[in-house]
């Protein structure tokens, strides 16, 4: 687990007091994991957004970060960590759409390690930077394609991808320890929610695949080869 140091509190509108603000918004909206309030209080956000762009990253708005691919708003990536952690300690996490890096920080500080993979390779350098800039150790990029099987020998007991998927990748869930979920914005093909994109949990419990699905979102298409 990472701490991240006092030297990142901007001024104003990029401040400490600024991101307790969007804690408190996180609270009211429904969040309750105390630790995951704690890391996005910690986790400077304006650091992942473009310059110009750094007065509004408290905002709860998804924001370009170049490549036309956008970060996530702070709702939805605080959602997305307390499925992901259901109340209990993460050892490692694999993270599909590293995009900014901003996920990934969050991630960094509730995990003991954090794999993470992108396919496009202007924001593997990108999300480098922000992670080096906030001395960011126990996370590893990867420039790969996250839609299907790694080719690696890895074992997690959390996936989360923050890309939309059509269909659930299954060839990452092997991946998965027993007891361990996969998080995921999935796109529903069912008549009355057709193109609607449902956040959904597959956990692998011991008696086999259990799915629940949560929160509508709207996430950038989960796509195959690299870039
Ligand atoms: N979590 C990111 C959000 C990035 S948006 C953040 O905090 O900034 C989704 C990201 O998923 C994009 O960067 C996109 O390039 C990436 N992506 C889409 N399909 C992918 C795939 N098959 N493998 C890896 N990354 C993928």
């Amino acid at each position: 687990m990472t701490a991240i140091g006092e030297n990142f509190n901007g001024i104003g509108m990029t401040s400490t007091r600024t991101r307790a603000r969007m804690v408190e918004r996180l609270r009211e909206q429904g969040i309750r994991d105390e630790a995951v309030l704690s890391a996005m209080a910690a986790v400077p956000r304006h650091i992942f957004v473009e310059e110009a762009l750094a007065i509004r990253a408290y905002e709860d708005n998804p924001l370009p970060i170049g490549a036309g691919q956008t970060i996530s708003q702070p709702y939805v990536v605080a959602r997305m960590t307390e499925l992901v952690r259901s109340g209990g300690t993460l050892s490692k996490v694999l993270e599909i759409g590293t995009g900014c890096g901003y996920q990934t920080a969050i991630l960094a500080q509730l995990a003991g390690e954090v794999y993470t993979v992108e396919r496009i390779g202007s924001l593997v350098a990108k999300a480098r930077k922000n992670l080096r800039a906030l001395k960011v150790g126990n996370v590893r990029i990867k420039h790969g394609d996250g839609s299907t099987d790694l080719g690696e020998d890895l074992e997690v007991d959390g996936i989360l991808i923050t890309a939309a998927a059509t269909q659930v990748p299954t060839a990452l869930l092997r991946y998965l320890k027993v007891g361990g979920r996969m998080v995921l914005p999935l796109a529903r093909h069912d008549e009355e929610l057709k193109g609607v994109q449902l956040l959904t949990v597959i956990e692998k419990a011991p008696g086999g695949i259990r799915e629940q699905t949560y929160d509508a979102v709207r996430f950038v298409p989960l796509l195959p080869g690299l870039a």
